[in-house]
């Protein structure tokens, strides 16, 4: 298995995307730490369907946006599996509305959860893939950080943060065996993309050369790939994942 012996960390891995990527993590051999905010229900249940298929992991809520509850799970983790290989920042959220109505607190969630947590979670388990000279690193971006988005200034400005973050990272840590890349999924079949009007999703639709929504599943395997030593030679990259949407 192309993950064996290797730990790996996702951040809101209790629901859609990151849900898809723990199990596929999993699957290919990797002992998983599945954060979580609130879903403590649904973390459990990734977890059970993981153990019952034979593989390994284990749940941890914090809020990815704040430093201490950030530094209280690296503690919890490293207690339980001993370190971190492979880091999945794949929290997120939106608050969307259009720019004259974007208040700061809108504003400020946004920024918190979808780039302050990748601060703080990076930071956090850095130090030990630097001690030992291995890491793969992956942010989870998004086609509307390359594009922009009508009503979507502060996601679209947090995404495209991230891709400027994975290029500078690359760059700083090209030396210490560790890649750091940005996957940049296009529209997906999720919660997230549940809660767009219906109307707007057919809109959506039509835009994207495939004719349909992507799901989960294909997100994470291109994830798998690379955090898997497949990719040893790859890294600062961005990997659209979005049906030809953003091409
Ligand atoms: P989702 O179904 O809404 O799930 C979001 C996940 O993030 C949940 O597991 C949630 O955990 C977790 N989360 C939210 N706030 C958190 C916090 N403060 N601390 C820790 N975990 C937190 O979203 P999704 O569609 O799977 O999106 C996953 C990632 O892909 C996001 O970064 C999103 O921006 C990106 N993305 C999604 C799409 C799409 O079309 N769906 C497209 C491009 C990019 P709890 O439920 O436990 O709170």
């Amino acid at each position: 298995m192309r993950l064996s012996g290797r730990v790996a960390l996702v951040t809101g891995g209790s629901r859609g995307i990151g849900r898809a990527i723990c199990e596929a993590l999993a699957d290919a051999g990797a002992a998983v730490a599945i954060n979580y905010q609130g879903s403590e229900r649904a973390a459990r249940e990734v977890a059970r369907e993981i153990a019952e298929a034979g593989g390994v992991a284990d749940i941890f809520q914090a809020d990815v946006s704040q430093r201490e509850e950030v530094q209280r799970m690296k503690k919890q983790v490293l207690a339980r599996f001993g370190r971190v290989d492979l880091l999945v920042n794949n929290a997120g959220i939106t608050r969307d509305r259009t720019f004259v109505r974007m208040d700061e607190e809108a504003w400020a969630a946004v920024l918190s959860v979808n780039l302050n947590g990748v601060f703080y979670c990076t930071k956090a388990f850095l130090d030990g893939m630097l001690e030992r000279r291995y890491g793969r690193i992956v942010h989870i971006s998004s086609i509307v950080g390359q594009t922009g988005n009508y009503g979507q200034a502060n996601y679209a400005a947090a995404k495209a943060a991230l891709l400027g973050l994975t290029k500078t990272l690359a760059k700083e840590l090209a030396t210490k065996g560790i890649t750091v890349n940005a996957v940049a999924p296009g529209f997906i079949e999720t919660e997230m993309v549940a809660a767009v009007p219906e109307e707007t999703r057919g809109k959506i639709v039509k835009q994207i050369p495939m004719g349909r929504l992507g799901t989960a599943q294909e997100v994470a395997k291109g994830v798998v790939f690379l955090l898997s030593d497949d990719a040893s030679y790859i890294t600062g990259q961005t990997l659209n994942v979005n049906g030809g949407m953003y091409v």
